[in-house]
This record gives structure tokens, C-alpha cells and sequence, in this order.
């Protein structure tokens, strides 16, 4: 089986505007398929990283308080089987604020009010994502269509099965679906 990326996230509610940052923002580098090739499957953090910044408070003053901002980072990281080893979580958050500071031109480390980090682990322990593996099976071409695992089980007929590892796939607007399947499976008994 294959397995999706891991998270590795940063919540921060920072005091002050950020003017650089949108709602939604990617910072990426320059290497961009000799990074995605390798960041998978390696037991080592990422020393330059890739990752996502959401801010709503961009979009929805109320998500923060007045003059503040509330940020989301999000990293893609190896799963528990590559690292399972994440005692250096302060390490990779550190170098990941220090690198968005300097590219925003704003000291979030010095305007942090509020600071949450989840590394593949506490995913893991948090949701029982298997391996911290953030949306389940991955949609490879031997993973997806009816070479996806189904939503009925093959012994007892009264079981189904519902989410991002079975039909018809991860995510949330395919999630809704498979619970859609799922319902119209259990109606349809006795019928
Ligand atoms: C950081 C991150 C960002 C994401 N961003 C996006 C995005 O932008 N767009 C998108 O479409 N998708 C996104 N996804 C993927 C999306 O969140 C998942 O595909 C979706 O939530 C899966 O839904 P689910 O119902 O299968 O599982 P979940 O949402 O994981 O729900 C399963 C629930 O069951 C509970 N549970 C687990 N085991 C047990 C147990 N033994 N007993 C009782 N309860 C249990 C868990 O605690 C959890 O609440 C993201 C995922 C992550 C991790």
C-alpha cells in the first residue's frame, strides 16, 4: 500500500499585520522536483523547506483580535516509516519561522502571542492517522477505481466502510462522497 505525505504544522497567533502574507501562500524553492522526489522518503527534516501558509484573518477579521494575525503553516514531511524519530520538532519549527520571517520581512518570533506544533506524531496519536500519514491512502494508479479498497465488507454484509482510505478517495469533497455511497448501502438493506 501507499501512503499520503505527513504534516508537519505551525499555529501561530502573532500581534501585528503581516503585509506580506495573502490568505492563502506557498513558499517553495527552486528545486522543486529533486525535493519532492526525496522529502517522502528520507529520515532526515527538511534543511530548506517547502510548505503552505494560510492566514485567514486575511479573509475574516474575526479569526484574530484587532491588529493581530492568526497563521497556519503547513509542511509536507516524511511518514512515521521514513521518520519515526521527531525530537527535533523545535528545530524544524525554528527554521521554518526563521525562513518566513525573513521572507515576509516580519519578526514572528519576536510578535508570537501563541505558538502550537504538531509533528507526524501527535497526527498520528491526535486522529489514529496510520503512521501520521495527513490523508490516508495515497490515489497512485493501483489505489484508485475499483483497485481502491471497497466500502463493503467482503464477509459480513452488514459492515461498510467510510473516509479517505476507501471509495472513492481522500479529501474532503471525495470524503462527503463516500460517505454518500456508504448511506445509500445501508438504506438499501432489507430493500
Ligand atoms: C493538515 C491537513 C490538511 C488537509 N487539508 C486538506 C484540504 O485543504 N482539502 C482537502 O480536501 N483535504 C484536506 N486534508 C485531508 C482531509 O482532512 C481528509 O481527507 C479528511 O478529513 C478525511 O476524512 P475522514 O472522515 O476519512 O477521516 P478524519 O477526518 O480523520 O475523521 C476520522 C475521525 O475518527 C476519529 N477516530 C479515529 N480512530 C478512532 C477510533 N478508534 N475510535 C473512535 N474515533 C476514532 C478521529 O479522531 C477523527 O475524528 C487535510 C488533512 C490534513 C491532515
Amino acid at each position: 500500500m501507499e501512503w499520503t505525505l505527513s504534516p508537519f504544522t505551525i499555529y501561530l497567533g502573532v500581534k501585528g499585520k503581516c503585509k506580506d502574507l495573502n490568505h492563502h501562500n506557498y513558499f517553495l524553492g527552486n528545486n522543486f522536483r529533486e525535493y519532492s522526489d526525496n522529502i517522502f522518503k528520507t529520515s532526515v527534516a527538511p534543511s530548506k523547506p517547502y510548505y503552505y501558509v494560510n492566514v485567514s484573518s486575511k479573509s475574516n477579521e474575526e479569526c484574530a483580535p484587532a491588529g493581530c494575525e492568526n497563521i497556519f503553516i503547513l509542511c509536507p514531511v516524511p511518514d512515521l516509516r521514513y521518520k519515526p524519530d521527531w525530537s527535533d520538532t523545535e528545530s524544524l519549527a525554528n527554521n521554518i519561522i526563521d525562513d518566513l520571517s525573513q521572507r515576509i520581512n516580519f519578526d514572528l518570533k519576536a510578535n508570537t502571542l501563541s505558538r502550537t506544533i504538531w509533528n507526524p506524531i501527535d497526527w498520528q496519536d491526535k486522529f489514529n492517522l496510520y503512521r501520521g500519514s495527513g490523508l490516508g491512502l495515497a490515489h497512485g494508479l493501483n489505489q484508485v477505481g475499483g483497485l481502491r479498497p471497497r466500502n463493503f465488507d467482503e464477509q459480513f454484509s452488514n459492515l461498510f466502510y467510510v473516509g479517505a482510505s476507501t471509495t472513492p478517495g481522500t479529501g474532503l469533497p471525495m470524503v462527503i462522497i463516500s460517505s454518500k455511497l456508504v448511506c445509500e448501502r445501508v438504506l438499501a438493506i432489507g430493500k
